[in-house]
């Protein structure tokens, strides 16, 4: 891929796009930007951004356009996406994704391809259940993954009209081992180069 390239990658809370993401990282050698690690981190050292981010994490609801889109405009910025990204969980809203289309006009970069890693709805409340007792993250509880849930399908769901309109949608099935979908991920970014 010449230039900056940057990678959508697409799919609900627990599709699996955070260990696809990391998987990718070296085999691409792009930096995984997460918009939820990021939030996460400044939790943990209770930064400004992280005070202001923990209520809409701890009920699920999406932290306000606003201090997503500067959160990844810092980032983006930084001398490791010199060539490009791996966007795991941004964009989430149509606004976002118009904002990060201005800021890849600006970076002078393109999207190369927005992967969807396709898993149903029943499978995905299962893991993330699974994940919460595993991993304890606190937003994996069943009251707020109902309501990631809901709020994937209300305000990031459309996306995939956005992208697909503009040729750079691609479908993989998510319901495959963990290696199985990185192979397929991979060629489908690999394609598109
Ligand atoms: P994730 O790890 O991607 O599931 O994100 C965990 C939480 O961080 C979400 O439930 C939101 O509260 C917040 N978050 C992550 N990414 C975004 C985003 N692009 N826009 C708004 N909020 C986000």
């Amino acid at each position: 891929m010449a230039g900056k390239t940057y990678v959508v990658l697409m799919g609900a809370p627990g599709a699996g796009k955070g260990t696809q993401a990391k998987l990718l990282e070296e085999a691409l050698s792009l930096p995984q930007v997460s918009t939820g690690d990021l939030f996460r981190s400044n939790l943990k050292e209770n930064t400004e951004l992280g005070q202001l981010a923990r209520r809409y994490m701890d009920a699920g609801e999406l932290v306000p356009d606003e201090v997503t889109v500067g959160m990844v405009r810092e980032r983006l910025s930084r001398p490791d996406c010199a060539t490009g990204a791996i966007l795991d969980g941004f964009p989430r809203t149509t606004a976002q994704a118009e904002a990060l289309d201005s800021l890849l006009a600006e970076f002078k970069g393109q999207i190369g391809v927005v992967p969807l890693i396709d898993v149903p709805a029943e499978v995905l409340i299962e893991r993330l259940m699974k994940r919460g007792e595993i991993e304890g993250r606190a937003d994996d509880n069943e009251e707020t993954i109902r309501t990631r849930m809901r709020v994937y399908q209300e305000q990031t769901a459309p996306l995939l009209d956005y992208y697909s309109a503009k040729g750079l949608l691609t479908k993989v099935n998510g319901e495959q081992t963990v290696e199985a979908v990185n192979q397929d991920l991979t060629a489908v970014i690999k394609k598109a180069a």
